[in-house]
């Protein structure tokens, strides 16, 4: 670990109350009676950004010195969740932040809650990248994030009467943004179009349009590790003398065209989640952030220079590719360095390869994006013609290598109609990692295997993490200072391997009951939550069981639905004793893409199933289901507090990490789930005995793959799958109309891609020991302070020190 040092700046309650005062005269133009809770929170939010100004203009005078190598995390979605708490946390200002608000008269939690939060990811894959800033800061690491600050976030989420999903637009920029800082004189130019050109035997590119890419600043506070790095998002916007100019010419259309084009670009964050899109805005997207990103890097390592010595670049910052979706990045900095700076293709060649890295998310096929070679060349027709040499370049190479022409052909980056950016990253970068161990290992043994074989040392695996600031220490107070008093200290917020130290308190009955207690404090304030936020009533008397994510076949939200109706339905008709039920309420959060014919399916069955239970007087205080609209960070922050048993069931092999499974377990929730993703080294960590385990493994899938699989089949010989679907179909959640759910049934009974079906007896079974344990609740929370105790290692804090050993062989900051 490293050094930790105080914060800059120390200020008294005093002076923060008269900070804010002064923002809201001169920033909001209000007096302290005037303000609303959104003037303070904008007011203060600005006076934490001033004291964090200093030491961010000194972290990055130190980063751009360039001795420390700086690590540049490029994303397509940083999903932040708010800043104010956070930025008060990591500046040390929480106390005095607190006293200061009352003093001016206000709640502070109403301030806090005052922010809108900010939308810009669709669930894990953004968070991660959101985690990753923070402990890169928190660690002392020199590092940018880079993305694209979308003026829509993820779409807002409602349910209509009758329990379909509604999406309305997330416009978060409507009200004063107080955290992000445009600044309009370090702007970009991108480029899109046009042709390629020789021009004095060089390969000239000759664009048609152009955008302008804004940087607008947000700033990441490492936790007391005196370093605020940066996070960069590119906003797009038009040139207004390229309008004039065709306007001029009385040339409308084409005057208007590229100014929306431009404008687009930045518009709205793409609702998709391992699902294909082959949409050209989503390439402009990702050319447009990765352009800006790699000009803005080299002119930040040698401001001025026009003819700058490029070829110790990969020595000053490395690109860590977040999926695919900056994978043009590669071609990119090839055109840059040969095109712009005049390199030769085999240096150029050698600084990129340097320089980038990938992170693969996913072993669905169908979420590995694969452009149309004929867009890329409309939109990009230099890049292709980089791409198709790289390409022919890597052919040339494993040749060389002794690999067989169909192989070869296998592993076309550039396939005549089209370009494979898994592919693409995976050559041009030093490394690859999957996101948690048993992903890595499949990426080697299936979806990227020939690529292992040519280029073993290429792949490592890095397990995902989360950050213990915002999910432990700002998520659960309670049970941060019930840590920090089992530890005697508070130094695990920077430190997880330290929770280690709780092992030993789970034989101490006492402490155990104070953790059980934290548990239910955290379910009466849920309760709170819940009737603020969704009006509903919940009884803190039931087990709280949780499956929050997005909506996906794969992550099988419809085992977890078939279960409950099971469930409903054996107690309906008295397959089982009322009397032995033990109370439960299901939550649900989850949003699924737009386009998603099933998964949208799916919340409108869960609705109506939970319309149905919650309304039956035969099963009340025994089972609720309630689908809470709008799964985001700050659901996410009070809900995984307040539950006991977590759901992670995806299929076995089809989920490459998860990171929520990680939050649950350090937040004190037991597991029930597959071996699937970092479930496996969950388990592994908090013992077998502390992990309800069900379901098939990746082995046992496989073959039931290569052997045919028949759904039906097991809706035949469990009854209570047989039950479940049965109702689903006869109407009973769709007021006798059977066929409102037919897609899904036929879907279930035909195809179940993901086997549910083949799962569902399994995992009905494991419920009776799930209810067994918890009628004992000193043996309960025993096993889950112990899951928190050994589960320091899911600290993203852990897996950016493995990128740092691993990867970018950089370190802190001298
Ligand atoms: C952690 C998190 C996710 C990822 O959840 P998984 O269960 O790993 O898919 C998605 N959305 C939000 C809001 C999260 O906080």
């Amino acid at each position: 670990m490293t050094e930790i040092t105080a914060p800059k700046s120390p200020v008294t309650a005093e002076q923060f109350a008269d900070e804010i005062r002064e923002q809201l005269k001169y920033s909001q133009g209000v007096t302290v009676e005037q303000a609303t809770a959104a003037d303070v929170y904008v007011a203060a939010s600005k006076a934490v950004r001033n004291h964090l100004q200093d030491v961010w203009m000194d972290t990055q005078a130190r980063t751009a010195k360039g001795e420390t190598k700086t690590v540049a995390y490029f994303s397509a979605e940083f999903l932040m969740g708010k800043q104010l708490e956070n930025a008060l946390l990591n500046a040390g200002l929480t106390d005095q932040f607190d006293k200061a608000v009352e003093a001016l008269g206000f709640e502070p939690k109403d301030i806090v809650d005052a922010e809108y939060e900010p939308g810009l990811g669709n669930g894990g894959l953004g968070r991660l990248a959101a985690c990753y800033v923070d402990s890169l800061a928190s660690l002392g690491v020199p590092a940018f994030g880079y993305g694209i600050q979308y003026r829509y976030g993820i779409f807002k989420q409602t349910f209509d009467e009758n329990g379909k999903q509604v999406e309305t637009p997330d416009y978060w920029l409507k009200n004063e943004e107080p955290w992000g800082h445009i600044d309009y004189n370090r702007d970009q130019k991108v480029s899109f179009g046009g042709e390629v050109v020789e021009e004095n035997g060089k390969r000239v590119w000759k664009p048609a349009w152009s955008v302008r890419a804004i940087p607008v600043d947000y700033l990441v506070p490492g936790y007391k590790s005196g370093n605020v790095n940066t996070l960069r998002l590119w906003t797009a916007r038009a040139y207004d003398e390229f309008d004039l100019l065709a306007f001029n010419r009385s040339e409308y259309m084409e005057a208007v065209k590229p100014q929306v084009a431009a404008e687009n670009i930045s518009k709205i964050l793409y609702p998709e989640d391992s699902t294909k899109v082959g949409k050209e805005l989503r390439l402009e997207q990702q050319y447009f952030f990765v352009s800006a990103s790699l000009h803005d890097a080299i002119r930040f390592f040698y401001p001025g220079e026009d003819k700058p010595d490029l070829t110790t670049f990969a020595d000053k910052i490395c690109f860590q590719l977040n999926d695919t979706h900056p994978v043009i990045g590669i071609p990119e900095l090839m055109r840059i360095l040969i095109d712009e700076y005049d390199y030769d293709w085999d240096t150029a060649w050698s600084i990129t390869t340097k320089a980038f890295n990938y992170t693969c998310h996913t072993l669905l096929p169908e979420a590995l994006e694969v452009w149309p070679a004929s867009l890329i060349g409309e939109l990009l027709p230099r890049h292709l013609e980089i791409i198709e040499k790289i390409s022919d370049q890597f052919k040339a190479e494993l040749k060389g290598k002794g690999v067989d022409d169909a192989t070869i052909n296998d592993m076309a980056i550039y396939t005549g109609d089209a370009v494979r950016m898994a592919y693409l990253a995976t050559y041009g970068g030093s490394y690859v990692n999957g996101v948690a161990a048993l992903h890595s290992q499949l990426l080697k043994d299936m979806t990227l295997k020939n690529f292992s074989d040519a280029y073993p040392s290429k792949f490592t695996n890095v397990t995902n993490g989360v950050t213990p600031r915002r999910f432990i220490k700002l998520a659960n107070p309670r049970l941060s200072d019930l840590i920090t008093e089992g530890l005697g200290t508070d130094k695990w917020i920077s430190d997880l391997d330290l929770l280690e130290g709780l092992e030993p308190l789970a034989n101490d009955d006492e402490f155990v009951k104070k953790f059980a207690a934290v548990k239910q404090a955290n379910k009466h304030a849920f309760v709170g939550f819940a009737k603020d936020h969704y009006g509903i009533d919940i009884d803190e008397n039931t087990m709280f069981n949780t499956m929050c994510k997005r909506l996906h076949e794969y992550k099988r939200q419809s085992l977890k639905i078939l279960a409950v109706i099971s469930r409903y339905a054996g107690i309906k008709n008295g397959t089982i004793n009322a009397d032995d039920v033990l109370p439960r309420t299901v939550f649900f959060g989850a949003k699924a893409a737009p386009g998603y014919y099933l998964a949208k399916m799916t919340i409108q069955l869960i609705n109506n199933v939970a319309r149905v239970v919650n309304n039956d007087p035969d099963v009340k205080g025994k089972l609720a289901v309630h689908f809470l609209p709008n799964y985001n960070i700050e659901m996410a922050q009070n809900l995984i507090p307040a539950t006991e048993l977590d759901e992670q069931i995806s299929q076995a092999g089809k989920e490459a990490s998860g990171t929520g499974n990680m939050k649950f377990a350090l937040n004190g929730a037991l597991t029930v789930g597959t071996l699937d993703g970092a479930n496996v080294e969950i388990r592994e960590r908090v013992g077998a005995e502390n992990f309800f385990l069900f379901g098939m493994n990746v082995d046992e899938v496989e073959s039931l793959y290569a052997t045919g699989y028949d759904p039906a089949k097991y809706y035949e010989s469990d009854p209570r799958l047989k039950q479940a679907i049965d109702l689903v179909a006869g109407g009973t959640f769709s007021e006798g109309d059977r066929n409102a759910y037919a897609p899904l049934v036929a879907d279930w009974l035909t195809k179940d891609w993901f086997m549910t079906l083949a799962d569902f007896s399994s995992y009905a079974n494991i419920q009776a020991q799930i209810e067994e344990l918890y009628t004992h609740p000193l043996d309960w929370n025993r096993k889950a302070l112990l899951n928190v105790a050994r589960s320091g290692f899911f600290s993203s804090d852990r897996a950016i020190e493995d990128y740092l050993k691993d990867i970018w062989h950089t370190g802190p900051l001298a």
